[in-house]
């Protein structure tokens, strides 16, 4: 009985994983359908509501340029939706300098 309640314990936990690996690609499909335009947006708004959710600053420039090398760090090589949405973005990507100060 307490066999059987692990194994089906497992198999939620490993559906659990499948699901979020399905998600994350769905997520990254969809990232190289839409434009980089509507994905700079998109990874403003999912940092906006991550730091309203967390009840954190945030520290991305509003426009998603560097103020210090004038790169867009959402979309392309610098940050997706996913990141944006589960972490606090403190730096640049590409001239790795710090949005804190
Ligand atoms: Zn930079």
């Amino acid at each position: 009985m307490g066999k059987q309640r692990a194994r089906g314990q497992k198999a939620g936990v490993d559906f659990a994983i499948a699901m979020n690996r399905a998600y994350d690609e769905t997520v990254m499909e969809m990232e190289h359908k839409i434009s980089d335009l509507m994905i700079e947006q998109m990874c403003l708004d999912a940092q906006d509501a991550f730091c309203k959710r967390e009840g954190v600053l945030m520290f991305a420039p509003a426009n998603g340029v560097c103020p210090y090398c004038g790169m867009q760090i959402f979309g392309g090589e610098g940050y997706g939706i996913l990141q944006a949405a589960r972490r606090l973005i403190t730096r640049c990507p590409y001239c790795s300098a710090t949005f804190c100060d």
